[in-house]
């Protein structure tokens, strides 16, 4: 495009991660070729990319049903690992195992979880969108916006101008658009990193995942496709440097102790990558003609492996609205329709994101009489299958959203 010529797409998306990739689908699948979406990565930020997606993502009932009302979940299904078993453990400082939680991981006879790599999930939804004609890409930094009587303006970093109706911010946890729109944020820095790698084992993991806690923080083991397992090692953000240039025999002499026996030898750890954690949450979600989705609204711990699943929770919800408003002729990007998405979506991000930060705070406390409550806690329930079932349901998100995606329905 032509400096100063005005493109008018009808949603403008930032960033190009998997929440912005949906969102755009569900907008595409449900509303046809007649709507426009175009989506503005960073150049810069898409060539770091390539290092920042080695991680495997676990994914939740509530992505699986949005993947199956889209008409994704066959194509991708092909490259998951379902999880049948959740073991979790609490280990004290003197590496003595202070009581297990055992859950069969399924909701009806379905497995309640699966894992993908994050870069093929990523990889086949860009495959899937080259095929749909009303969905582009730019690359581009947006220097500032201009609100208009019914639109809004972005103009980029060249001078070229977008003129839409909704600009929706999936730009991650840096986001830049919630910057521009001086929307704040509460947020801390957990002091803590993950290491995510994928180890190569010697015997079968029967779809296992193991979390252990260590008063360090979270060892968690989810088993891949094969025999493969990701791993995600979170430790002080000072004791991580160590492992930046490490070479693969140095790391294996130092998971096998948390990794265990029961998946045979550590043959290779390949994907490694490194992660700082933070607690963010934007204050609102929605300001005029604009909207946060993903990590850009809300970063959580990510010892629940449910970050993602949150982000397109919002997808789905925000899809949803647009796509409501448009069959009924209102103007989408008007405030009583993104606030609308605001409302519905408030209680499960906070309630999420507070959750995950305290099971993280119990179990890195150094409070011995903390760390027994723990260990009794996880024997009780140990005990108790329908608490069992209750966690199995919230963690697969169904009870989390209403919206129609989520429940597996279309648009
Ligand atoms: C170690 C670790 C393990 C995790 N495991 C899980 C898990 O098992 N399950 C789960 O559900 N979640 C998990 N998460 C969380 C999950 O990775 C994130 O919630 C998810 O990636 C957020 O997706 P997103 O599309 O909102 O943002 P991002 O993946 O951060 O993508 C944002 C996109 O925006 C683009 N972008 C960023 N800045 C700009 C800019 N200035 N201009 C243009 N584009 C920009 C980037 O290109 C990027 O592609 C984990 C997180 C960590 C750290």
């Amino acid at each position: 495009m032509n400096k100063n010529t005005i493109d008018m797409p009808d949603v403008v998306v930032k960033g190009d991660g998997i929440v912005s990739l949906v969102f755009a689908l569900s907008l595409q699948i449900a509303l046809g070729d007649n709507f426009t979406i175009l989506i503005i990565r960073n150049k810069e930020f898409s060539k770091s990319n390539i290092k920042r997606n080695v991680r495997t993502i676990s994914i939740s009932l509530s992505t699986v049903n949005i993947l199956r009302a889209l008409g994704l979940w066959k194509t991708l299904s092909s490259y998951t690992q379902s999880i049948s078993k959740i073991v979790i453990s609490s280990i004290n400082r003197d590496n003595i195992n202070g009581g297990y939680l055992k859950f069969n991981s399924n909701i009806s006879g379905e497995a309640a979880s699966y894992t993908i790599e994050e870069h093929i999930f990523r990889d086949e939804l860009l495959k899937i969108i080259g095929t749909r004609k009303n969905i582009s890409f730019i690359n581009a930094d947006v220097g500032s916006v201009l609100h208009k009587r019914n639109t809004i303006q972005m103009i980029t970093e060249d001078g070229s101008i977008y003129e839409t109706k909704l600009l929706v911010a999936a730009d991650g946890r840096k986001s830049k658009m919630r910057k521009l729109f001086k929307i704040k944020d509460v947020g801390w820095d957990y002091n803590q990193a993950s290491l995510s790698a994928v180890v190569e084992h010697s015997k079968r993991h029967d779809g296992v995942a193991i979390e252990k806690f260590y008063s360090k923080g979270p060892f968690a083991i989810l088993p891949m496709k094969g025999n493969r397992s990701s791993i995600i090692w979170t430790m002080p953000k000072d004791e991580i440097h160590a492992y930046k240039d490490f070479d693969d025999l140095y790391l294996k002499d130092k998971i096998k102790d948390y990794f265990g026996r029961d998946r045979g030898e550590i043959l290779r750890i390949n994907n490694i990558g490194i992660f700082e954690l933070y607690f963010q949450i934007s204050r609102k979600l929605v300001g005029t003609r604009f909207a946060l989705i993903g990590d850009a609204a809300h970063t959580v711990h990510p010892l629940a492996g449910q970050g993602l699943n949150i982000g397109l929770r919002d997808a789905a919800t925000l899809a949803e609205k647009i796509v409501d408003a448009v069959r009924y002729g209102f103007d989408f990007g008007s405030s009583s329709i993104i606030e609308d998405y605001e409302k519905d979506r408030r209680f499960d991000i906070v309630s999420s994101a507070l959750a995950y930060d305290s099971i993280n705070k119990f179990f890195t406390n150094k409070d011995k009489n903390l760390y027994q409550f723990g260990k009794i806690g996880l024997s009780v329930i140990e005990k108790m299958p329908w608490i069992k079932n209750i966690f199995v349901h919230e963690a697969s998100g169904l009870n989390s959203s209403g919206s129609r995606l989520t429940r597996g329905k279309s648009l």
